[in-house]
């Protein structure tokens, strides 16, 4: 059994729950919003135990050219060392 502030625990920084307030297990759907304001409905403790991310944020990632994905890197204090082929490939950034 998961109370409102075990679940709040697991969100990531920037998260809201929308609900439900208490679940049985960490595999129960819970409804939440990420720090970009995606819905995620389907999200589960379970899965943001192992870091998983919002799959709307991924898609938006997934869609970005090299030159956005740069830009973006700048923008949140990284170089970026070798070429972006993609969100589901390793990148070499340096924090600068
Ligand atoms: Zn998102």
């Amino acid at each position: 059994m998961y109370t409102k502030e075990m679940i709040l625990s697991y969100l990531p920084e920037g998260f809201a729950l929308i609900g439900p307030n208490t679940i049985s297990d960490s595999t129960t759907p819970i409804h939440i919003i990420c720090n970009n304001g995606h819905h995620w409905d389907t999200a589960r403790i379970s899965n943001l135990k192992k870091g998983v991310k919002c799959p709307n944020c991924r898609k938006i990632w997934n869609k970005v050219t090299p030159k956005e994905f740069e830009t973006k890197a700048k923008f949140l204090g990284y170089e970026v060392l070798s070429e972006y082929l993609g969100a589901e490939r390793k990148v070499r950034v340096k924090c600068i």
